[in-house]
């Protein structure tokens, strides 16, 4: 008989990450859940996210691919979510948190919560948890957050009637508790999205002393990638219809796109995006590479 230790004797990243790699190796599933992970693993995953943060962060350092750590993924059980609410109310030593809190130190994803239990409140209640005093559920950043998700999605200010269905995760309670009316909320989200955008993103990247080369060898002052914020400030100037065919455009068929473009010394500012559809936006691709 094989005799093995049931526990690492060193923790460290290095040996960790091993003793994730190998577990994750010998069950190759998809999903890998925790459950059975905990079984076979001689380092346990709560261990795991302690040391790395997130589930996902782990999963990401050991090279793994991302589909292991189903952090979006709705295939979780009921037990495994009530188990993970009580793993982190430990961690965080807190009895009350926000969905959003529990999301970043868990491996459930909002599906799964929403699959299993129909909304975060009753996993809570049924895990035995106090349920979160209204219109404390929800921080105002992870308010203004559900806000430029939607934008996005939708490539418009949202409806009212929008926050009640997903992709939302945000109800309207939050909003009207903490700003009266959805119009306020929606006043109090577009100043908080515009202030000084550009001068931020040049300024931060100017004081970590970041530049970004393109594939031309040419230096930048911001990296290609738009985010969501800068997103949904060119869906503010531009409207959701396309600068070239004038299309509405919603969801993936929003492209922003580089009006000089990023390859030739673009910069990624606001004054140099502008939306586009999707077939348009590959049409220009054409002409100009
Ligand atoms: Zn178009």
């Amino acid at each position: 008989m094989k005799f093995e230790l049931n526990r690492l004797t060193d923790y460290s990243d290095e040996s960790i990450l091993n003793e994730l790699r190998r577990v994750a190796e010998f069950l190759n599933e998809k999903p890998l859940l925790i459950e059975k992970f905990n079984k076979e693993s001689r380092v346990s995953a709560s261990t795991i996210i302690r040391h790395f943060g997130t589930w996902q962060t782990a999963i990401l350092k050991a090279g793994l691919d991302s589909a292991y750590a189903a952090r979006t993924k709705s295939d979780i059980s009921k037990e495994e979510v009530t188990n993970e609410l009580k793993r982190v109310s430990k961690l965080l030593n807190k009895e009350i948190f926000s969905q959003d809190e529990f999301l970043q130190h868990s491996i459930c994803g909002h599906r799964g919560i929403r699959k299993n239990f129909g909304s975060y409140q009753n996993a809570l209640k049924e895990a035995g948890f106090k349920s979160l005093p209204l219109g404390t559920r929800f921080t105002e950043e992870e308010c203004f957050n559900n806000l430029l998700k939607l934008w996005n999605f939708y490539g418009r200010q949202p409806h009212y009637s929008e926050i009640k269905k997903e992709p939302s995760t945000v109800g309207p309670k939050a909003y009207i508790t903490k700003w009266k009316t959805w119009r306020n909320a929606l006043l109090a989200f577009i100043n908080h999205i515009q202030k000084n955008q550009d001068k931020q993103e040049l300024e931060i990247n100017k004081e970590k002393k970041q530049t970004f080369l393109n594939e031309t060898g040419q230096l930048h002052k911001t990296k290609r990638s738009v985010s969501d914020r800068l997103r949904v400030l060119v869906l503010i100037k531009d409207g959701n219809k396309c600068k070239i065919c004038g299309l509405t455009v919603t969801g993936e068929n929003i492209h922003i796109d580089h009006i000089k473009p990023w390859a030739k010394g673009g910069e990624t500012i606001l004054d140099n995006l502008q939306v586009l559809c999707s077939r348009c936006n590959l049409g220009k691709g054409d002409v100009e590479f």
